[in-house]
């Protein structure tokens, strides 16, 4: 039994029943480390999760290894293959140095809604949880989405019914730590990243806000 499966599992999540739903993350390890309760609780409604992770996470050079982790991942987390994209764009390079653009973002996303025909998309808030400037910046690209659809003026970034988007609240207890926290992650330390999933409350509970 590997360490998702013996997880307990998560209550429903508030946000409602729906057909498809998208999680969009930045790097390889988001959706275990944080976003566990939501997927899980779409899933036991009946919701058919999709992936879109914005880079390989090759902050280390590792973003070859750290993308087939995210498949394995997701073959326990019954993510359909096909379900998970994973973008390798030179402009969304994993990184704290590396500053992702909202409007390349954008159409990544957009892109993701139509081909899942995602009801709902769920991503991080504005402080992005660790505070790592890859999670705001995709953030910032949803609410710049969430923005335009709810304009319900046509436009070719926004399908004509555009979904519900949900954010992930950060815990003030993330808030005040996420800097020297933020060093020992970037630290890649593998013991670290297990005490944190077994420690953290985001693997137990999510709070999500709609936008
Ligand atoms: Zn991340």
């Amino acid at each position: 039994m590997s360490i998702l499966q013996s997880l307990p599992s998560a209550a429903e999540t508030p946000i409602g029943r729906f057909q498809s739903a998208l999680l969009v993350i930045a790097h390889p390890d988001d959706e275990t480390l944080f976003f566990l309760p939501t997927l899980q609780g779409l899933q036991a409604a009946g919701t058919r999760v999709a992936i879109l992770c914005l880079s390989t996470g090759n902050a280390d050079g590792m973003g070859s290894v750290r993308t087939e982790e995210l498949r394995a991942a997701c073959n326990v987390l019954n993510v359909a293959s096909e379900d998970l994209e994973v973008v390798d764009h030179p402009g969304l390079q994993d990184g704290r140095g590396n500053r992702w653009s909202p409007y390349l973002i954008l159409p990544v996303v957009t892109a993701a809604i139509g081909k899942h025909s995602a009801e709902v998309v769920i991503t991080f808030d504005a402080w992005g949880v660790s505070g790592h400037p890859n999670h705001v910046a995709v953030s910032e690209a949803i609410r710049i989405y969430a923005l335009l659809a709810a304009q319900s003026q046509p436009d070719e970034h926004v399908p004509l019914q555009p979904p519900q988007t949900w954010v992930l609240e950060t815990t003030s207890c993330w808030r005040k730590f996420a800097g020297p926290l933020d060093v020992l992650w970037a630290a890649q330390w593998v013991w670290f990243r297990w005490l944190y999933l077994w420690a953290s409350r985001y693997t137990y509970v999510n709070t999500l806000a709609r936008l």
